[in-house]
């Protein structure tokens, strides 16, 4: 569906109150599911024939080839542990609080049994935000690179100590002023074997591309984008500020570490900081929309439209790291949720 159909309060709760009220059981996070990935009815995975019925085991039966499958299979939740509530629940924090929330604030907060539980399912969620080679950026772009890590996070060239990651930023600019949308993307070096492939999974064909000229982004031309290149060199003999060549990335970059580091507590992860990047650009890309349930609705959206995430692919190669001591728990479980229930407004829109 379309923003312009989406209507908050009715398709999207508008507040964590509508939330807990619409939500309160697994059967309710379920409908909301099938509503989704369904919105037209049960359409059968397997051969594509739409029409079939709800059978005893609460899957459906497609009417053409008979094959039995439930909401959450082949999604984001196939053969989940953790109960819907918690998860709608854990998404509304990840998608409605502008900053996002750490695993061990979600730890807490859920009263979730295990970090690494936790941990494994905000990558989950991360892990359905960015669909390569849709929504390509458009107009007028700005490309260049910058290091995360290291202990000068964002200085150019090689006088940092410790681990840096080079990674790539795209911007659009916006007329007369401001910018717009963003990607990041991890990049093995500053050559153009890394740069043009960059340019072409996240900027549109025809759009110009602004770069402040280094080897790198020499041939961007031929790749079917108008090359703006703006000399560092020559801007500097000009007398210019040499530091307003690439406003937008400079703005997106520094924005994006200091995210990082405010709510990961510093805690630099490089073998998974695609995946933060792309949070980033997903957070950074909504900045305008006023309605939070909204980031809530497009997660959940993605999610039934996404691949199953294992836990062996997040953790493959290097593992997560180690778990921060955690404050003794009170033994105390939190108080009920327990509300009347609403009558899945969704389902009367
Ligand atoms: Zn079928």
């Amino acid at each position: 569906m379309t923003g312009s159909t989406l209507r908050a309060g009715l398709h999207y709760p508008r507040s964590v109150g509508e939330l807990q009220a619409w939500f309160a059981t697994d059967e309710d996070c379920l409908d909301y599911l099938d509503w989704l990935r369904w919105p037209e009815g049960f359409v059968c995975p397997r051969c594509e024939n739409a029409g079939g019925w709800a059978v005893a085991d609460g899957r459906y039966k497609c009417a053409v080839c008979g094959a039995r499958t439930s909401v959450t299979a082949g999604t984001l939740f196939d053969r989940r542990r953790t109960p819907l509530t918690v998860w709608f629940t854990a998404c509304w924090m990840f998608a409605a609080q502008t900053n996002g929330i750490s695993a061990l604030s979600l730890q807490r907060l859920l009263e979730i049994g295990s970090y690494p539980t936790a941990w494994a399912l905000l990558h989950r969620l991360r892990s359905v935000l960015v669909r390569p080679g849709r929504d390509r950026l458009t107009g007028t772009v700005e490309v260049d690179e910058t290091y995360f890590g290291g202990e000068e996070p964002g200085l150019r060239g090689g006088r940092q100590k410790g681990k840096k990651v080079l990674v790539g930023v795209a911007v659009e600019r916006r007329e007369p002023k401001g910018f717009g949308r963003c990607r990041m993307a991890i990049l093995a070096d500053g050559s153009a074997d890394s740069l043009h492939p960059f340019v072409t999974a996240n900027v549109e064909p025809g759009a110009t591309v602004v770069t402040d000229g280094s080897s790198g982004c020499k041939g961007i031309d031929a790749l079917g984008y108008v090359h703006e290149p703006h000399s560092r060199r020559a801007a500097s003999e000009a007398g210019e500020d040499v530091g307003a060549l690439l406003p937008g990335v400079h703005r997106v970059a520094s924005l994006a570490k200091r995210w990082y580091l405010g709510t990961y507590q510093g805690r630099f992860d490089d073998a998974h900081l695609q995946s933060y990047l792309d949070e980033f650009s997903f957070r950074f890309n909504r900045r305008r929309s006023r309605s939070r349930g909204l980031a809530f609705y497009r997660v959940l959206e993605l999610a039934v439209d996404h691949d199953p995430v294992r836990y062996r692919q997040l953790v493959a190669n290097p593992r997560p790291k180690p778990a921060p001591p955690t404050p003794p728990a009170d033994g105390g479980h939190p108080p009920s949720l327990d509300r009347p229930r609403a009558d899945r407004p969704w389902r009367a829109a």
